[in-house]
């Protein structure tokens, strides 16, 4: 699933390429999955791209008249130019000839089209956490969040409320480097302190690759993300613990998949 990680490759690739053009044509799949996946998307045929920004793992487009396109690539989704097959599920042509096209195996992702700011149909995005690499991130405001929560630490990351763009793989990444079991429930200030500087260090070090591509994630370009070689925890059930050797055990928490090393990780 992509994350921050490769959202922000994404949208690096995708900003130089839609800001300014017009959008001509919109199609989307007649049967979406999930309610409002694909809501007014034709609400942006004759409106003008003005940037391509993002949120956690949303991408957020706004346009001229006071509107957002509001791109989500949910499990499997990718976004290319100009490509045709049975998993495409939304088209925008655009005023360069071009088509920008929505894949979606498992259709679980979102393309709409929003009045700006208001995301009442969407609530993961409504209340979202701070970016996690931007100032409003501190480690104390990280604190008292976590200190007000009694949900597995993992669980809580992955509700997007502490902290925006932390996924399955980079929740178990950063709770390998800041020694915290993934089913923790009590996360003092000093250990969210640490794992305030994890979620940093694993997201920045990702982004510096171009994030992780296990099968599905793909640049707009069709390249994969470089960081899949460096993971500590992420899939590596059964492996040596990188810093104590321990054989890393799998377990569910929310649901997902999820790797620790039972040694080091408290
Ligand atoms: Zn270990």
């Amino acid at each position: 699933m992509p994350e921050l990680p490769e959202v922000e490759s994404i949208r690096r690739q995708l900003e130089p390429e839609l800001t300014g053009r017009t959008v001509v044509s919109a199609w989307t799949d007649p049967l979406p999955s999930v309610p409002r996946q694909f809501a007014r998307v034709a609400d942006a045929v004759g409106h003008r791209i003005l940037a391509v920004g993002r949120r956690g793992k949303f991408m957020i487009c706004p346009l001229d008249g006071g509107l957002e396109l509001i791109l989500h690539l949910g499990m499997t989704g990718s976004l290319r130019f100009d490509v045709q097959d049975a998993y495409v599920r939304a088209r925008l042509g655009l005023d360069d000839g071009r088509t920008l096209v929505y894949r979606d195996v498992r259709r679980f992702g979102r393309v709409a089209v929003v009045d700006a700011g208001d995301y009442s149909g969407i609530p993961t995005l409504a209340t979202l956490g701070p970016e996690p690499l931007s100032e409003d991130f501190d480690p104390e405001g990280f604190a008292a969040a976590l200190a007000h929560t009694s949900a597995p630490i993992k669980a809580y990351l992955l509700s997007q409320r502490p902290v925006a763009g932390v996924g399955n793989i980079y929740a178990d990444e950063a709770l390998w480097l800041a020694r915290i079991h993934p089913a923790s429930r009590r996360i003092g200030r000093a250990r969210a302190r640490t794992l305030h500087g994890a979620i940093r260090a694993v997201l920045a070090a990702a982004l510096e690759r171009e994030g992780t591509t296990f099968r599905d994630y793909r640049m707009v370009n069709g390249e994969s993300g470089r960081n899949a070689a460096f993971l500590f925890a992420y899939g590596r059930a059964g492996a040596p613990c990188p810093r104590c050797g321990t054989a890393m055990r799998r377990t569910l928490i929310a649901g997902r998949g999820t790797t620790y090393c039972p040694r080091c990780q408290r």
